[in-house]
């Protein structure tokens, strides 16, 4: 296969040749990049007015990307944006000799990522939900003392999990789980997450009588549960 960058329509392209039998066009997030993979025998000419005739298509998935709609998959490398507490912060990774724990410069928005060499994907991505896990650890105390006071309720005890829900209170045992990726949303997602599960410890569902709760103890609840869930 080989690669060059070339210029069409003032859209730059990266075009890989290789063996195979149809031209293939991708604009690719984050940057709005556009890669086509085109067979060894197709004209340079063809080429161009293959991309002539989709410029409009190239143009608004570009926008489309640029606007945020469309986003990269995660996969945990150097320069790649991570939130923390609804920031964005930029992931470095670095070797496991210069750094033994995960560490944030919370005024330059970086987090350094210790990690041994070719590790996997899903690797690095665990190192950084146990950055999640401590934060969230530290959020819950002085959350955990106002919501408490709030709502009238004290969980028997707190969890952080990797989970798919963002929260889960157990009536039984007065135990309630918190999602550790709630260390990647606005502070205040914490809080009323908090006084949802509390009031859980009050009402067992989500009906009228638990909506009432929420109204009076988290007047603005509906909003804070949009910017969580954006
Ligand atoms: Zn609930």
């Amino acid at each position: 296969m080989n690669t060059e960058k070339i210029l069409i329509e003032n859209i730059e392209i990266t075009l890989k040749r290789k063996n195979i039998k149809n031209i293939y066009l991708r604009v690719l997030p984050p940057s709005g990049e556009v890669v086509i993979s085109a067979p060894l025998f197709v004209s340079d000419d063809d080429i161009a007015n293959f991309v002539k005739f989709r410029k409009d298509w190239i143009e608004k998935k570009q926008q489309l990307i640029l606007n945020n709609k469309i986003q990269a998959p995660l996969k945990y490398k150097s320069g790649e944006r991570h939130l923390l507490w609804g920031k964005e912060y930029t992931l470095q990774l670095v070797s496991r000799n210069e750094l033994k724990k995960i560490a944030v410069d919370y005024e330059n928005s970086i987090i350094y990522l210790p990690i041994e060499k070719r590790s996997k994907k899903e690797t690095r991505e665990k190192r950084l939900n146990e950055l999640y896990r401590q934060e969230l650890k530290n959020a819950i105390p002085p959350v955990l003392e106002k919501c408490t006071k709030i709502v009238g309720k004290r969980p028997s005890e707190v969890k952080v999990r990797n989970m798919k829900n963002w929260g889960n209170c157990r009536y039984q045992d007065k135990r309630i789980t918190l999602n550790l990726k709630l260390a990647k949303k606005n502070p205040i997602c914490l809080e009323y997450v908090m006084i949802h599960e509390l009031c859980h410890l009050i009402e067992f569902n989500h009906g009228k009588k638990f909506k009432k709760l929420m109204d009076e103890f988290c007047p603005n609840w509906k909003k804070i549960k949009k910017i969580l869930n954006e």
